[in-house]
């Protein structure tokens, strides 16, 4: 028990139900083998886990993918979140959900939805989806979470083919009914490394779109909560990527691993426990993967001893492991790391290629 009351309790669990989806967008960050159905946990074994999540200290579980609604039984799911007394999120692409079903997962208790929005012009958000008449039936399901008096959220995945549309996209989620909208910018882990190059946006182009974002926050102040940070490339300093490692949240996969992070798996040689063997706190409080980066010990330098090391933690460990080889090593996106000029080559390489869609 002395352990754990000094571990810092979590608040988020990330449930990953499926890695199915109708959709193939080029930056998802599901990773490039996906979790085969046959291999998805039951709904007992989801249950177990949002009970024990909640015995955590676990107060939030955002039930995502894939596409949660490719699973059948996912009012249970709710409804079991539910009985754990955690608040539930449903983070979804709206396609392959039906009004039905939306209706009975707020019957069973459902908290909360947010919507991923390709674009504000339709042709343009088909064509990032990859799946014709997709931004139709999004719109459609806003309407319908609004009609049921839920609390919606608008997720915009921004990058350089909708980045000049941030005014229309703050817009279309507002005349949606959603309280919030995130303008996110995409994170280059998953198949978005693969399309970075079609994805990426110009300096101008993102400094426009922070100076749009302020101009649209005062000019909706009050009705609409816009959400917004400066995309990791074009950053000074990283972000504390998930609140620090094993600091703040989990993520379990379809199949069950539980992940320090979303893309925790692309670091070679760490070890992730599987809630089949272990219990959640078990995890939290054991697990090689979590132990691994967790505090301020595993640190080289410059985070060793820059006064910012307990604020961001260094950025993130996957990026430092993507791009400079080395998941100790701070995150290449701070100005500060030797590896910096890496992240600035990136980002100037850009094509405008094709995009690889996920594949399902
Ligand atoms: S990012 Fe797109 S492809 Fe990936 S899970 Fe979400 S909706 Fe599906
Ligand atoms: S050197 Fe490390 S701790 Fe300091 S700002 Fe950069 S990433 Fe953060």
């Amino acid at each position: 028990m002395a352990a754990l009351d000094l571990m810092p309790a979590p608040l988020g669990l990330l449930a990953e139900l499926t890695h199915r989806c109708p959709l193939g967008c080029p930056y998802c960050s599901n990773p490039l083998a996906l979790d085969k159905r046959d291999d998805e946990l039951e709904t007992a074994l989801w249950a177990r886990v949002f009970r024990e999540a909640a015995s955590l200290g676990i107060l939030q579980v955002h039930l995502s993918g894939g596409e949660p609604a490719a699973r059948r039984d996912l009012p249970e799911l709710v409804k079991a979140a539910r009985e754990a007394g955690l608040y539930s999120n449903l983070i979804t692409s709206a396609v392959g959900l039906t009004a039905k079903t939306l209706g009975a997962l707020a019957e069973a208790g459902l908290d909360h939805v947010q919507i991923s929005i390709q674009d504000s012009d339709e042709p343009s958000a088909d064509h990032i989806a990859g799946y014709k008449g997709a931004s139709a039936r999004k719109r459609a399901l806003a309407s319908e979470v609004v009609r049921l008096g839920l609390p919606l959220t608008v997720n915009m995945v921004v990058h350089r083919a909708n980045i000049g549309r941030v005014e229309q996209m703050v817009e279309l989620a507002q005349s949606l009914g959603a309280s919030r909208v995130e303008i996110a910018h995409v994170q280059y882990y998953g198949w978005a490394v693969k399309n970075r190059a079609a994805l990426m946006p110009t300096r101008e182009q993102v400094d426009e779109a922070v100076r749009q974002v302020e101009v649209l926050r005062a000019r909706h102040h009050g009705q609409i909560v816009i959400d917004a940070v400066v995309p990791d490339y074009y950053a000074r300093f990283p972000k504390p990527c998930m609140g620090g490692w094993g600091r703040r949240s989990l993520n379990v996969t379809p199949a069950g691993k539980v992940l320090p992070c979303h893309a925790a798996e692309v670091i070679p040689g760490l070890e992730f426990w599987n809630v089949r063997e272990h219990s959640l706190a078990e995890i939290w409080r054991a697990s090689p993967a979590f132990s691994a980066f967790r505090g301020i010990g595993w640190m080289e330098e410059p985070c060793k001893s820059c006064s910012r090391r307990e604020l961001d933690f260094g950025g993130c460990r996957c990026q430092a492991f993507l791009i400079a080889g080395n998941a100790r090593a701070a995150d290449p996106v701070c100005h500060l790391s030797p590896h910096h000029t890496l992240v600035e080559q990136l980002a100037a390489k850009r094509e405008d290629a094709a995009y690889s869609y996920r594949s399902s």
